[in-house]
């Protein structure tokens, strides 16, 4: 059997070691437009100079001697009718089994313009770019956890760092206020000079900086502007070739696409949430994990089913140490704090009705996990949240 995998990182990578791990008889390609196989995740730690870049390598293109393993080259088409895919060079690679382990883009609004210093950080090379043009001062544009994460490593690093925010907080897309403002608080505590319901409107370069010009006419002069606005799935190549794409590429739970033969996995992978009930992208590392592991085993013919993703994410800033887990906000949901304001912790849930839908853990993150699973189980009903705030969650668990 001839498979091939597209793009080689945290979907990509799960999938072609599962493959390897379970089966001696297969031929395998992967190809990445990359050269390096690392942790996007790590990027904001290199910002930091905490990591430097061979730290955050996750494997050695020379592990992977036994397979066809293509570097450096886009796949530009996929040929559904000869089950080919064309590499950028022209040169056609035949498959049985395709994955699609693409990812996403950043969004990049039209002052994002790397000749006046403004970049984007998702890939290792902007980084690179980005690392080296700092000396004093930067802006980052937005507060989702791409932008939290990059502000605390320049405040690692000791640059002076500004940041502009459309929302009245921080993490507003996945968390409620009373989260944020915690977020908020910490941000502060750093010194960074946070400018929230604002938006930059224009940046232009002058005298080899940046100048970033804000809605109420502020002026802000800096070394580089990092713009985390969020991201778009890579769905061109799938949608180019036919298959079903919305947001994302839509698979089944078996992470097919519309074609039986094609496999996305990841953050280009539009597949079911558990909380949402419906097709969603959760665009962290550990789905792209578990999805590239789940894919691989159905195209050895185990066929498991996907039970699904919640998202989940973990801020950890010196003694500050966010995690939240599944939804936080949104229609008819409540949710639940329990303080410990002597020690700044939280523990929160959230509700839909009755049912568990989002948790949040300030600064006691021990719990968190038994947490996720009882989101993860999709039925766990609590009729009183203040006890169960107090008491042990194993509890809940259904046996
Ligand atoms: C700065 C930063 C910090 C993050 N922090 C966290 C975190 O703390 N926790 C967390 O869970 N998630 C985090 N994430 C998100 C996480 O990195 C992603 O969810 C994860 O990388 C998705 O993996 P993926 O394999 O689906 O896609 P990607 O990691 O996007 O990889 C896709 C690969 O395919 C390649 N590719 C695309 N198109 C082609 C083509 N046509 N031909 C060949 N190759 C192609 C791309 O270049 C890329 O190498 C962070 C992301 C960023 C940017």
């Amino acid at each position: 059997m001839n498979i091939v995998i597209v793009g080689l990182s945290a979907g990509g990578l799960s999938c072609l070691k599962t493959l390897l791990k379970y089966s001696k008889d297969i031929n395998i390609t992967a190809i990445t437009n990359e050269d390096r196989i690392y942790s996007r995740c790590l990027l904001t730690y290199l910002l930091g100079r905490e990591l430097g870049e061979k730290d955050i390598n996750i494997a050695d293109i020379n592990d992977f001697r036994q397979i066809n393993l293509i570097t450096g080259k886009n796949v530009t088409e996929i040929k559904r009718e000869k089950k080919t895919i064309v590499l950028e060079d022209g040169k056609e690679i035949s498959y049985d089994k395709l994955i699609l382990a693409v990812g996403a883009d950043p969004l990049r609004p039209t002052y994002t313009k790397e000749e006046n210093n403004v970049f984007t950080l998702r890939y290792l090379r902007e980084a690179v770019k980005i690392e080296k043009r700092l000396k004093n001062s930067v802006v980052v544009v937005g507060g989702g956890y791409v932008g939290i994460k990059s502000a605390y490593g320049f405040y690692k690093r000791k640059v002076y760092t500004t940041m502009v925010v459309t929302s009245p907080y921080p993490l507003s897309v996945t968390a409620d206020e009373e989260t944020g403002r915690v977020v908020e608080k910490e941000l502060i505590k750093m010194k960074i000079d946070l400018k929230l319901k604002s938006d930059v409107i224009d940046i232009s370069k002058k005298e080899g900086l940046a100048k970033v010009t804000l809605r109420d006419e502020t002026e802000i002069h800096c070394d580089a502007v990092i713009v985390g606005k969020g991201v778009k799935p890579n769905i061109k190549l799938a949608k180019n070739a036919g298959l079903d794409c919305e947001n994302g590429i839509l698979v089944n739970e078996y992470l097919q696409t519309s074609d039986k033969d094609i496999f996305a996995i990841g953050d280009c992978a539009e597949s079911f949430d558990i909380i949402r009930k419906e097709r969603y992208i959760n665009a962290i590392w550990p789905v792209a994990e578990e999805q590239g592991y789940f894919c691989a085993l159905n195209i050895l013919g185990r066929d498991v089913s996907y039970p699904g993703s919640i998202s989940m994410n973990s801020l950890k800033m010196e003694n500050f140490h966010l995690i939240t887990a599944g939804l936080l906000k949104g229609d008819g949901i409540k949710t639940h704090t329990l303080w410990h304001k002597n020690k700044n912790q939280f523990r929160k849930i959230a509700l839909k009705d009755d049912l568990l839908v989002g948790v949040a853990f300030l600064n006691n993150p021990e719990d968190a996990g038994v947490y996720v699973n009882l989101i993860k189980k999709g039925d766990t009903r609590i009729s009183n949240p203040e006890e169960f705030l107090t008491t042990t969650p194993v509890s809940y668990y259904k046996i």
